[in-house]
């Protein structure tokens, strides 16, 4: 197979530029790595070099391979070494004035055909290639950190760059052994538009005082199957990182409230509670390892009181199910008795609401989250109304922990904690597709290995089931009034007909 860019230039010897270097003679191709520091270059080379050493030594690579690999690559003093590049890949500080003068000075050096690729993570694709001749054979190469281990590439395509060069370097991503994913030239791109909804979401529900962090985390690793919460993401990518992030999407698209950051991580910013790296974020670290409050035990009940289910609990047969097998004593009746345990199961409203408008008793009336199958997950989700009696609360709490199950216990808000992130990361994702930025299935690929979400955010909706997820979002709006959870045409149309969110129209 031939490579396809046979000699690569690669500008800015930095964490990102060694990684890029590195994959691209790994596909076979010779590459020259530049840096305008004195010495960058050669040790970016020299780290390299001892990355795949350490390959051999751990028997991954055979010495003939390594020393073929080590031949390929080379440091070059200045951008005028990369003539006879048929690919020159940037890598140098985010700055746009810095990137469109290199790209003028690249432009000058190279012959007409050769593709120049930024790996710009927030600026416009479009903006950079403004000053260039030759914007056709301009793009977007968004690689993520660290480059061999992120398996994917965005391609993104500025206002004028050609489908063929675009074409030609997801070809090359693939020899690279990564995959690519192609992109329209919008804020965020594909995977930090699509992660937006994940950390907003879970800082709202911290600032209404629903849950804690630590309690937030655990609800979506253990319901929805997240790797690691919203909080201890935070704490891992540095706020430093993520706020300046959050706040530059939102600028970008001009205010738009699904994107609206958190005054919490403006604060933690200016008292430099960063995260793991500074020893205290959101969690407390000790020795490298963050320190989890326990969870409080569950209640313990001998007797408690019978049970009545709401008719309009989502997933009620399971709920019923679920209840019986835990032992309890279900009410049968078209309404409570007078000191039966209420259960309601809304989606995107609130219990109070739900109380309220069925004319239920709400100092018995306890919630629980029944948007995902309950064997699917690891554990319940119950929140009361500000009226909920201790005792039945306690009961509640404690019929549901009687299988051993985790059992967290929040306050009253629409959309609990799951409803609520599983929502607003579907609904962002939809308008997505909506506003054509990628293909649903690039954007699943994408959301799926640069951010390492279990599943892609459409299979995701499609899991807990598109009209439930717009039942969710048109809850959630009547309860906050709030246009962030303004459901997407995309997300509307499909769950109205119960289709699923990856089906595209004939
Ligand atoms: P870095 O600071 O580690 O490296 C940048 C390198 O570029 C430095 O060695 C610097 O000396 C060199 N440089 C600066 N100006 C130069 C110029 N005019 N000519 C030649 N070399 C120059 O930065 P990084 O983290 O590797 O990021 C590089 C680019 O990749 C940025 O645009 C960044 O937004 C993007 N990016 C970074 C990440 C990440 O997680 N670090 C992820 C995706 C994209």
């Amino acid at each position: 197979m031939t490579v396809n860019f046979c000699k690569v230039g690669v500008v800015g010897a930095g964490a990102m530029g060694r990684g890029i270097a590195q994959i691209a003679a790994q596909a076979g191709s010779d590459v020259l790595l530049v840096d305008n520091q004195a010495g960058a270059a050669q040790r970016g080379v020299d780290a390299i070099v001892a990355q795949w050493t350490k390959l051999q030594e751990k028997g991954k690579l055979d010495a003939a391979t390594q020393a073929a690999l080590v031949a390929r690559l080379h440091a070059a003093d200045a951008v005028q070494a990369l003539a006879d590049c048929d690919l020159v890949v940037e890598a140098v500080i985010e700055n746009l004035e810095i990137k469109r003068k290199l790209f003028l000075e690249l432009e000058s050096v190279v012959p007409a055909s050769t593709v120049l690729a930024t790996n710009t993570s927030s600026l416009s694709v479009t903006a950079i290639a403004a000053g260039l001749k030759r914007p056709e054979q301009f793009a977007g190469y968004h690689f993520f950190n660290p480059v061999p281990l992120m398996k994917v590439v965005e391609v993104v395509a500025g206002f004028k760059t050609e489908r063929s060069v675009c074409d030609r370097l997801a070809a090359y991503a693939v020899q690279m052994g990564h995959s690519a994913v192609h992109t329209q030239d919008t804020p965020g791109f594909i995977v930090n538009h699509a992660g937006r909804g994940y950390g907003t979401e879970a800082l709202r529900i911290v600032s209404e005082g629903v849950a804690d962090f630590a309690t937030i985390d655990r609800i979506l690793k253990d319901q929805a199957g997240f790797r690691l919460g919203p909080f201890e993401l935070l704490d891992l990518t540095a706020l430093d990182v993520s706020h300046p992030v959050m706040e530059s999407i939102y600028r970008q698209y001009y205010d738009e409230p699904r994107f609206r950051p958190s005054v919490i991580t403006a604060q933690r910013l200016a008292a430099g509670a960063l995260g793991r790296k500074t020893g205290e974020g959101f969690y407390r670290y000790v020795d490298g390892a963050a320190q989890v409050p326990a969870e409080p035990p569950a209640p313990q009940f001998e007797t408690l009181p019978p049970v009545w289910v709401s008719p309009r609990a989502a997933r009620r047969p399971e709920l019923l199910r679920l209840v019986h097998a835990l032992g309890a004593r279900i009410e049968t009746g078209a309404s409570p008795s007078s000191n039966a345990l209420i259960l309601v199961a809304p989606l995107g409203f609130d219990i109070t609401t739900v109380a309220a408008v069925d004319r239920l008793d709400a100092t018995r009336t306890v919630g629980i989250d029944m948007l995902m199958d309950d064997a699917a997950t690891k554990r319940r989700v119950l929140a009361g109304t500000p009226a909920t009696r201790r005792d039945m609360r306690e009961a509640a709490h404690a019929l549901f922990a009687r299988d051993g199950k985790a059992v967290s216990v929040i306050r009253d808000s629409g959309g609990f904690v799951t409803q609520r992130v599983i929502a607003t990361i579907v609904n962002i994702a939809s308008d997505m597709c909506q506003q054509r930025i990628c293909s649903p299935a690039d954007l699943e690929t994408a959301v799926r290995l640069g951010l390492g979400y279990p599943q892609g955010p459409l299979a995701l909706g499609d899991l807990c089931g598109p009209t439930n997820m717009l039942e969710v979002l048109f809850n959630m709006q009547t309860v906050y009034g709030d246009p962030r959870y303004r459901p997407s045409p995309w997300l509307r149309r499909r769950g109205a007909l119960g289709l699923s969110l990856t089906h595209q129209e004939d």
